[in-house]
């Protein structure tokens, strides 16, 4: 895999401060290499690398990974950046009907997808109706039909001898006439990107004006898609793309491509040839398995989230002694509001997990200040040892921090929890045992 050979690359560097150019330069090669194995198209793979070179060129590594797990992680970032939002939405809050227009080659799955889709939108609540206007492959119309049967979605009937633009008409008045919120119009495919196929595309879409115009590719398409997807973009107005087949790509390069070819979104991803297997496409899943490299993103995601290594390492030491008072308290919520939350170390503390709860109940930031104000208005002594802080002390740390007694008795009792939670991870085997879980 890739965070192997990157491994193996920058085996030598391990622990040097920031990327250099020739680090990086040599670690695109091998990325680029995993791009193409991936079928990622060759001009995007090389679109793709020379901007993620730039990007990573001078990046800090982090401390706690190798230089070649920093420089996945930045390429699994660009490939989410670039692979785009994690919720697509389609467009269909419209005045009824809405209409969704699916186009593609032959084979792609345009006519299962229609079907995919026309039922998890009336699982939505949605009134939908499916029409074919594939008049070139026998039987295509009845296919939808016997779709439309196992869906219980209604197909518009069959009128022999009609072309596609006259069925879409009729489509779209049944539609309107029968108050249908979305109206999903198949098209017919062709074994290869021709004329005679786009400009039938182009009269539907005049005619019916579509909300959606989805382009369905197979995933495994592999290096041709970028032809289809050209061809399809430069001709009609795309809105987004779906790709099928994607439960038998292991690789996922496809989806690179088509975002980088279409610009458009890429909104569902076919998982196979039963009617509820489809899915919101997932920027990250694909990422990583472009990459091939699940493991490697997680681990340098938990060293990110743990960007104050040094921090923990200094507590793990204190915690090994059983201490926990309200310095380290104060460390923890500055770091708090440095990572604005806590990370996922952190997170899985127990004690820790309580004290976010109470900071984003009341209010995140501020909540973490008038803490912070808190205990800078007690004593060396008192933070050292908070059992010392008695009724008087109280009023008094109140006034010095503009709180109240109240928000002192919470602060003091949320120490208490943080306290005992480290006291038991203690016996768990501390900090270190904890963090060897997550590696
Ligand atoms: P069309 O010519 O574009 O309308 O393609 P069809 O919808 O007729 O699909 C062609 C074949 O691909 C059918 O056998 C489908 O069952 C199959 N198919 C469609 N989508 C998927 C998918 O996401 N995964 C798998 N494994 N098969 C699919
Ligand atoms: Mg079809």
């Amino acid at each position: 895999s890739l965070s192997e050979r990157l491994g193996g690359v920058f085996e030598r560097l391990r622990g040097r401060g920031a990327l250099t150019e020739a680090d990086v330069r040599t670690a695109m090669r091998e990325v680029r290499i995993a791009l193409l194995e991936a079928d990622v198209a060759l001009p995007v793979a090389r679109d793709f690398v020379e901007k993620v070179t730039e990007k990573a060129i001078g990046h800090e590594v982090l401390r706690s990974v190798t230089p070649g797990q920093q420089v996945v992680k930045i390429v699994h970032d660009a490939l989410v950046d670039m692979l785009g939002p994690d919720t697509a939405e389609l467009s269909i809050d419209v005045t009824p009907p809405a209409v969704i227009m699916l186009v593609g080659l032959q084979g792609s799955g345009k006519t299962t997808t229609t079907a995919k889709l026309s039922r998890l939108l009336k699982s939505q609540g949605k009134k939908v109706m499916m029409a074919s206007l594939d008049v070139n492959r026998p039987a295509a119309q009845e296919q939808l039909a016997v779709l439309g049967t196992q869906t219980e979605v209604q197909t518009l009937p069959i009128v022999a001898g009609q072309q596609p633009v006259e069925i879409a008409r009729r489509a779209l008045n049944a539609a309107r006439l029968q108050g249908y919120d979305v109206l999903m119009l198949d098209t017919a495919g062709r074994l290869h990107v021709d004329q005679a196929l786009m400009d039938e595309m182009k009269a539907v879409a005049d005619i019916a004006r579509p909300n959606e115009i989805l382009l369905v590719v197979d995933s495994l398409t592999g290096q041709d898609a970028v032809n289809v997807a050209t061809s399809f973009s430069e001709q009609v107005p795309l809105t987004g793309v779906i790709l099928t087949r994607m439960d038998g790509d292991a690789r996922g390069g496809a989806a690179l491509s088509m975002r980088a070819v279409t610009g458009k979104p890429i909104k569902f991803a076919g998982m196979g040839e039963k009617l509820d297997a489809l899915e919101p496409f997932h920027p990250k899943r694909v990422a990583g398995r472009i990459l091939g490299m699940g493991d490697v993103v997680s681990l340098v995601e938990k060293a990110a989230a743990a960007i104050q290594e040094e921090d923990a390492e200094k507590m793990a030491a204190r915690l090994a002694k059983g201490q926990f008072d309200m310095n380290d308290l104060r460390g923890q919520l500055a770091q708090m509001r440095r990572m604005g939350g806590l990370g996922a170390l952190a997170g899985m503390m127990p004690g820790m997990k309580k004290a976010q709860a109470a900071v984003d109940q009341v209010g995140g930031d501020k909540v973490l200040i008038r803490m912070d104000a808190m205990i800078t208005s007690m004593t060396p002594k008192e933070r050292a040892k908070p059992d010392l802080i008695n009724a008087k002390r109280k009023i008094r740390i109140a006034k010095g921090s503009g709180t109240t007694v109240q928000d002192v008795n919470k602060l003091l009792k949320m120490h208490l929890e943080m306290q005992t939670a480290m006291k038991r991870l203690k016996k768990m085997g501390g900090l270190k045992g904890l963090m060897g879980m997550l590696g």
